[in-house]
């Protein structure tokens, strides 16, 4: 049967049938906020490619967080911005650096909320790569993935003991998470949840993060680890992988040139997706909206939705508290 006794315009007639028959939904639940953290008192310095963003000390962090919590965004991922750094990247599990204070003072302000800490060194490190450097039998400068395992499994262990009800790390090492597995159970918190950047691509699109995070490669790029855009059956290999070594949750990151990743990776596993509307995303919709040329709200609302509706059951986004606001 077809035209005219089918009619899907009748479908679409008023706002409360499209209401009604809408199958994708957004709702605060879902949202997680990054958030920067910097030493210091008081600060709270804008990022200049992310309006809207900040650095921010631990003192600032913790009115953000009351301010999230109460626009109805449940957690939010912290990421460090150290003013001191060195070629390990011991700062990552610093208990006295700024995201260990951070999730201190927020987990004892606002109790419920769930605090999650992005795990890698790149933030710490002085070449701002993912791991170690080493010398290859061949010669040239490589990331040393094993050298990596133990200083990971250490920063997960700090943010763990300092208040994170969530692990997340991001730096596409092999054998990650079992080895950040392994410690936080081998320390008697096996109550930590580990959710992995599984699949993780070497993206154009964090460009405005990097300049937040100050955590830009000072030689080379991250291709050796993260991923090739053009792959997609080894995103699926990735978060198998990851999910065998232990990974309560994934995540696929960026989220909009991976739509398709993020479909597939639903379609495969059993445990909740995430996916992170990343940094260049953001940007573009506000670069673009400060010029007239698209309508904010509603390219928010329409880029978190295709996420959404692509298979994420959690978005990290930079519009969380705008977004919340905007559905409560
Ligand atoms: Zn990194």
């Amino acid at each position: 049967m077809s035209f005219p006794v089918h009619r899907p315009r009748r479908l679409r007639r008023t706002e409360t049938i499209r209401r009604m028959v809408r199958e994708t939904r957004l709702s605060p639940d879902q949202f997680v906020a990054p958030l920067f953290v910097c030493e210091g008192e008081r600060v709270r310095r804008e990022i200049g490619a992310m309006p809207g963003c900040f650095n921010m000390s631990v003192d600032v962090v913790v009115d953000e967080c009351r301010e999230l919590w109460t626009a109805g965004v449940p957690a939010v991922i912290f990421f460090g911005v150290p003013d001191e750094k060195d070629p390990l990247g011991a700062g990552a599990a610093d208990p006295d650096g700024p995201v260990p204070r951070a999730l201190a003072a927020v987990r004892s302000t606002v109790p419920g909320m769930s605090l999650w800490a992005d795990v890698c060194l790149c933030e710490y490190t002085d070449h701002g790569h993912c791991g170690p450097l080493a010398q290859a039998p061949t010669g040239e400068t490589i990331i040393d993935n094993d050298a990596a395992l133990p200083r990971l499994a250490d920063a997960a262990l700090c943010y763990a003991r300092a208040g994170a009800d969530v692990v997340a790390p991001s730096d596409m090492m092999d054998g990650r998470v079992a080895a950040i597995r392994a410690a936080l159970d081998g320390a008697g918190r096996s109550d930590v949840v580990l959710l992995s950047y599984a699949a993780k691509y070497a993206s154009a699109f964090y460009g405005p993060f990097r300049e937040a995070a100050g955590s830009a490669p000072s030689f080379g790029d991250r291709r050796s680890y993260q991923m090739d855009p053009g792959n997609a059956r080894e995103a699926l290999r990735e978060v198998e992988t990851d999910i065998a070594e232990g990974a309560d949750a994934v995540m696929v990151k960026p989220a909009l040139a991976y739509l398709d990743i993020l479909w597939r990776v639903k379609e495969r596993v059993h445990v909740p997706v995430a996916a992170y509307n990343v940094s260049g995303e953001y940007a573009m919709v506000k670069a673009a909206a400060a010029r007239g040329w698209v309508d904010e709200t509603r390219a928010m609302v329409e880029m978190l939705t295709s996420i959404r509706r692509a298979g994420a059951d959690l978005i990290l986004t930079y519009f969380a508290k705008e977004a919340a606001r905007l559905l409560e």
